[in-house]
């Protein structure tokens, strides 16, 4: 038995230096990446559960490598999160999805509204106000048309000066969301401290509609109390007719999700506006 501990323990640490070295390699390839334009801002549309109309997008970050390899956010966006390589490519992300925005609104495609993920570390540490200002300038895409996602983890850690900083950006004109509702500690007395234009309900909670009715009822009691607080309600991850079929009953105001689209590049974004009829 003491043999197999110390077995386990080599393992383990054996396990530990691998994932060390993997962090570093990811984090040097990640700063080269960023050099290299390699990185790529993908859209996802977002339907009005109404009439069926694409009135928006998540923008959503990919690292494609020169191999052509696609690398998902969730293996490098901790890693820039830790390193602060998050801030520079946050403000990539941020401008890169207003100068797109501006360049469909020339083009005559529909309004939309375009949804920016903000990291705690952008959110907090950055000037991000000084910052929406300046990309909302250079670019001439409107403030009301820009909305700023975050997460409760950000606005949490220091709540007075989350709210703060939640305060000049809507001074801006900026919508603000917050985004994988339901998964932290999130209550209907917190929501209220923070100026909040929408909330975005987690897709762990959509996933096993209509399997879980505790998810059901998780969903339908999210929908009712953003409505309460005069909050636009998005689902993310809708997947099934049956899931835009239950969050309809509930007056769900948007969703995101496969059923419709998957995040495309600009391209077939594109092609997807112009295409698009509502199912
Ligand atoms: P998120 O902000 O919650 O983004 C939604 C995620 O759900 C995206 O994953 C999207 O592709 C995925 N998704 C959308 N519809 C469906 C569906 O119907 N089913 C399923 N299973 N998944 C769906 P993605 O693009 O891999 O992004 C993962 C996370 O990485 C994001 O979660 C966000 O936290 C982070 N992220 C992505 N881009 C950025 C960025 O530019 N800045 C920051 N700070 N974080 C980002
Ligand atoms: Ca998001
Ligand atoms: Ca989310
Ligand atoms: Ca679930």
């Amino acid at each position: 038995a003491k043999n197999e501990g110390r077995n386990r323990f080599k393992y383990f640490s054996e396990d530990l230096t691998r994932a060390a070295r993997e962090r570093i390699d990811i984090e040097i390839r990640l700063r080269q990446a960023i050099e290299q334009g390699e990185l790529r801002v993908f859209f996802q549309p977002q339907i009005c559960i109404d009439n069926g109309a694409v009135v928006g997008a998540e923008a959503l970050v990919r690292w494609q490598t020169a191999s052509g390899e696609l690398i998902p956010p969730l293996r490098f966006i901790p890693i820039a999160e830790e390193t602060g390589l998050i801030t520079s490519i946050g403000n990539w992300v941020l401008r890169e999805t207003c100068r797109n925005g501006q360049r469909w609104r020339q083009t005559g495609f529909p309004p939309l509204r375009l949804a920016v993920n903000l990291s705690p570390q952008q959110f907090l540490h950055s000037d991000i106000s000084d910052v929406v200002a300046k990309v909302l300038e250079e670019t001439g895409f409107p403030a009301e048309r820009l909305e700023l996602e975050l997460t409760e983890s950000a606005l949490m850690k220091r709540e007075k000066e989350a709210i703060e900083i939640l305060h000049k950006l809507h001074g801006l004109g900026v919508h603000l969301a917050i985004d994988d509702f339901g998964t932290g500690y999130s209550s209907l007395a917190y929501l209220k401290l923070f100026p909040l234009d929408v909330l975005k309900i987690d897709k762990s909670f959509i996933e096993d509609i209509p399997q879980h009715t505790d998810d059901m009822e998780i969903t339908a009691t999210i929908i009712a109390m953003a409505k309460t607080l005069r909050m636009r309600v998005v689902a993310e991850g809708v997947e099934t007719a049956e899931q835009l079929a239950f969050l309809k009953s509930r007056q769900c105001d948007l969703y995101q999700g496969y059923l419709t689209s998957k995040p495309l590049p600009v391209a077939e974004f594109e092609k997807f506006l112009t295409d698009y009829r509502p199912i």
